[in-house]
């Protein structure tokens, strides 16, 4: 569809604006609106995926991202790694990690742990958690959709499975010099990955911004009918 078609469709009904996607691959202007669910639009010019509308999408985005969250507070509790050397062994929790490096002046490499391993991660699976949950009470605004603009950004940042394969990477490498075992917490954080993935795989931008705006629409009738 050209601009011009665009705008001459976009006249006829101005429901349509949110009915259009843009391929991020090609930016060509796709009708794609509400997919049954399982089914996908894929751009007729690259082949790109588009849209994918999953089964119970919001349910699912709910239950994955809230047991990522309880495995991200487990994987902060107790003991990450455990290394023995020459009969000195040492236990460290994923937060002692930060402390360690800040003790050893590495005060860049700590902030970028800090942010980068926890407090993104953290936040980025709080904006999903409660993206869903604001969609299943129905208490959603325009605002919602810049939340979902600010989780469509924060998954770029996401790094804690590059972390977690950094850590796989690295005690294979160490287990030779060392005697290396892992915590519960270790595999808590290996699960909190899994879970967010999960989580991430069903946030839709297109999709759920047409749900919200659908809700919000519907809000504003029922309170103008009322
Ligand atoms: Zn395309």
């Amino acid at each position: 569809m050209t601009a011009n078609e665009l705008t001459k469709f976009n006249r006829l009904n101005p429901d349509n604006y949110d009915s259009c996607a843009i391929c991020h691959e090609c930016d060509m202007l796709v009708e794609v609106g509400d997919l049954p669910p399982g089914h996908k639009a894929i751009c007729p010019r690259c082949g790109f995926v588009l849209s994918r509308a999953h089964t119970n999408a919001v349910d699912r985005m709910l239950i994955f991202s809230i047991t990522a969250l309880v495995c991200l507070i487990f994987s902060n509790l107790l003991g990450f790694v455990q290394m023995a050397v020459q009969g000195q062994e040492r236990k460290i929790t994923l937060f002692e990690t930060v402390q360690v490096l800040f003790e050893l002046d590495e005060f860049a490499l700590a902030a970028f742990m800090l942010i980068v391993i926890i407090g993104l991660p953290t936040l980025f699976v709080g904006a999903i958690s409660w993206l869903a949950v604001s969609i299943k009470l129905q208490r959603v605004s325009l605002q919602t959709i810049s939340l979902l603009r600010f989780i469509g950004y924060l998954r770029f940042w996401n790094m804690a499975e590059i972390f977690f394969l950094g850590i796989l990477i690295s005690m294979v490498k160490v287990a030779s010099l060392a005697h290396i075992s892992v915590g519960f917490s270790f595999w808590a954080y290996g699960l909190f990955n899994l879970f967010l993935i999960a989580a991430m795989m069903h946030v839709d931008k297109f999709q759920l911004a047409r749900i919200i705006r659908r809700t919000v629409r519907q809000t504003q009738v029922m309170v103008n009918g009322g």
